[in-house]
């Protein structure tokens, strides 16, 4: 069964040829490198969405190192656990996590409103269906997905309980209370515990928290691969230049990513 919904009369999409349509014949061509782009003009709300391409670049890289594998373990193997038939990543970035975790489903999308990410994700896995999309109108149909996942992405409420089947899942990860605290203590004067459960108590109404999760990831990173993980956090403009300059110069660095996996369960109706 096709997932996609199509943005402007909300039926299901069909792929015939290269093109994906409705039956009210609007199309959406598939691109070259293997995605569709159904991010219609009238919901951008911003000049140039997403991520700018040296973030992209600094984050594939940082990723294809496999600092973060044990995240990407964890999250495959709740999966496994799960049983699930359909997938929706929001937020699939360059698309490491949904690989990964594509091969534990029937069928998966991925969704990201960064166009230069979505290209990179499609390259590298025929087996997802990638869309160039928002969270403000989540490209599939209404309870057609057993999962939602969104990492270090948005949580769009709504739209994850018109997709999600009853009695679905939304898996959302986020950065534990001591995420790359000795970064942020190189950068900044004063750090702050980050607070994952401020999720919780958002999506309390709609969701019980099932299972939650605390993941580390001890490293010890080369200059290179520091740079590319300063690149790619929020942190990075946040801070002073003088001091990113000096963290950037150092040989070595050790520090430990520590990841909140929360698993939360849509409420009976
Ligand atoms: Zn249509």
């Amino acid at each position: 069964m096709n997932l996609l919904m199509c943005p402007v009369c909300r039926e299901q999409l069909q792929f015939e040829g290269k093109t994906w349509r409705c039956e009210n014949n609007h199309s959406y061509d598939e691109a070259k490198q293997g995605y569709v782009n159904l991010h219609v003009v009238q919901h951008k709300h911003s000049k140039n969405p997403g991520d700018t391409p040296e973030s992209v670049q600094a984050r594939r890289a940082f990723l294809g190192a496999g600092h973060y594998a044990p995240l990407q373990q964890a999250a495959v193997q709740k999966i496994r656990e799960l049983r699930i038939e359909n997938l929706l990543d929001i937020g699939c970035g360059e698309g490491y996590y949904t690989s990964a975790m594509s091969h534990e489903v029937m069928q998966c999308v991925g969704v990201d409103i960064a166009k230069n990410a979505v290209q990179a994700a499609a390259k590298t896995n025929k087996g997802v269906t990638w869309v160039v999309g928002t969270g403000s109108t989540l490209p599939v149909l209404d309870h057609s997905i057993d999962l939602c996942t969104s990492l270090f992405s948005p949580i769009p409420k709504a739209e994850i309980l018109r997709v999600l089947k009853p009695e679905g899942y939304l898996m959302v990860v986020t950065p534990g209370p001591q995420h790359l605290f000795a970064m942020r203590e190189a950068l900044f004067e004063e750090v702050q515990a980050h607070d994952p459960h401020k999720f919780v108590h958002q999506l309390e109404d709609a969701f019980d928290l099932a299972e939650e999760l605390l993941i580390e990831a001890p490293m010890t990173l080369p200059q290179q691969d520091l740079k590319h993980l300063i690149a790619m956090t929020p942190y990075a403009y946040k801070a002073k230049a003088e001091r990113r300059k000096a963290l950037e110069e150092q040989d070595a660095f050790s520090l430990t990513a520590q990841f909140q996996i929360l698993l939360l369960k849509k409420k009976s109706a």
